[in-house]
């Protein structure tokens, strides 16, 4: 192992004042108790890197249970782990135990294909280093004495801003393929390069995907495409064969659609959550989604048209087939998958713009989601121009004026869908 190299503040320039204050309570009582406890991983780097961190993750020497006797508004939870979640009324900070990597010890089990399945051993801070994935998240703050503790040589690549495995690169992605998927999200969050060896591997691994469990990799999908980088991740995870792994459906539409209408579609969604991510806004899952499943339920509705089935039908017809295909690689939680659904059915709706069928369809509470998809494939080149600019006014008008335009929509549009679906 590499010696240990302590940073002093006039090296890194972490002050106090940048660590929340949760954090400050819980490194200082730990510390008081006895323990040993640092600030680690995405905060350091972040701090390092004049960026605001999303989290401040603490790592102790102290086992969950001690850290309840020292902070009694801990909850302990463990699913792959065990951890002290430090409860602040409704917020809380992550508190973990030192873990040694798993093949220090007989207790952290490895399956055949060398993948990690339980990690739960506890180990001492340089382990603990060891274990992380890449150098620059494993660097530890000591708040006592404004030092970082550098045992993987995280400094110097923070500064050739490079994303290094602490390892046998092969080996860490066999433990765990989602490192794969991280070594993308960092490299789209920070702007850094993958250091050649921790490159090389991750096409040929890209398969092992598979392994991970559709719920863990929804999680992770998250992170990529709801960070703000999402039009770079998605570059990036098709670059390296990894985006097929996560949405086979829609890489074999970005290969069919030789009109790259479909890739505009995905490209201008994307687009969007990164300027909604960047200005605050909210943004569903079920968009995602929903957009980039559209070419394979299109395909999937017109396929059960044709075999006789009426227009709606054939498109929840289609919409079960593609989510049932889809969450076997991304699992989509059944609160958003509804809304997706709901959002591919209700685009036939736009072309009935009579009084009743319109008054009601924008009081729907799925109307937005609804007509800003509808609205984002008119952008991507699909002929619906016309339909996006006459629903984006409709809902701007006063009730009365609404009267009138609904009214002045053409009836015969009306009448002839619903001869064409009498026929059916
Ligand atoms: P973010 O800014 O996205 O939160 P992060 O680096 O803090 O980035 P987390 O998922 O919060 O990422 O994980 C916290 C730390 O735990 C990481 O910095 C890393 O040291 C370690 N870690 C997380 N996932 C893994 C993994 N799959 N393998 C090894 N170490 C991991
Ligand atoms: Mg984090």
């Amino acid at each position: 192992m590499k010696n240990i190299v302590r940073i002093p503040f006039s090296q890194h320039g972490i002050n106090e004042r940048q660590i929340c204050k949760k954090a400050q309570i819980i490194l200082n009582a730990l510390t008081k108790a006895g323990y040993e406890a640092y600030l680690v991983g995405g905060a350091v780097r972040d701090l390092l890197l004049g960026k605001q961190p999303k989290d401040f993750d603490i790592a102790t020497s102290a086992h969950p249970e001690q850290i309840k006797k020292v902070l009694p508004s801990t909850r302990i939870i463990g699913r792959r782990f065990r951890l002290a979640h430090v409860h602040f009324g409704r917020e809380f900070i992550e508190v973990a135990t030192f873990r040694a990597p798993h093949d220090k010890s007989d207790k952290g089990l490895v399956s055949n294909d060398g993948r990690i399945i339980h990690d739960n051993v506890y180990g001492t801070i340089a382990e603990d280093a060891l274990r992380r994935d890449f150098t620059i998240n494993a660097l530890f703050y000591d708040l006592s004495t404004g030092e970082i503790l550098d045992f993987v040589d995280g400094m110097q690549d923070i500064e050739q801003r490079q994303l290094r495995l602490i390892g046998d690169p092969s080996r860490r992605y066999r433990e765990d393929p989602v490192r794969m998927l991280r070594a993308i999200r960092f490299m789209a969050k920070l702007g850094f390069s993958l250091e050649p060896e921790t490159k090389s591997p991750i096409r040929e691994l890209s398969p092992l995907l598979s392994t991970i469990a559709p719920a863990r990799l929804f999680d992770e999908s998250l992170k990529l495409f709801h960070s703000g980088y999402a039009v770079l991740t998605f570059s990036l995870l098709r670059k390296y064969l990894l985006f097929s792994c996560l949405f086979p459906l829609t890489e074999q539409s970005l290969k069919e659609e030789e009109s790259g209408l479909f890739l505009n579609l995905v490209m201008s969604a994307l687009n969007n959550t990164d300027k909604r991510i960047q200005g605050n806004k909210p943004v569903n899952p079920a968009f995602l989604f929903a957009v980039m499943l559209w070419h394979q339920v299109k395909k999937g509705e017109i396929m059960y048209r044709e075999m006789g089935n009426p227009e709606l039908q054939s498109m929840h017809m289609a919409a079960s087939d593609i989510l049932t295909c889809q969450v076997k690689s991304v699992a989509i939680p059944r609160r958003f998958s509804n809304i997706t659904r709901e959002i591919w059915t209700m685009q036939g709706r736009f072309q009935f713009k009579a009084c009743r069928r319109a008054l009601n369809f924008i009081e729907n509470k799925r109307f937005r989601a609804a007509y800003d998809f509808m609205c984002l494939r008119a952008s991507s080149g699909e002929p619906l121009e016309e339909d996006c600019e006459w629903w984006t006014l409709f809902q701007s008008l006063s009730s009365e004026d609404q009267l009138t335009m609904c009214n002045a929509a053409s009836p015969q549009k009306y009448k002839r869908s619903g001869r064409r679906r009498r026929r059916k």
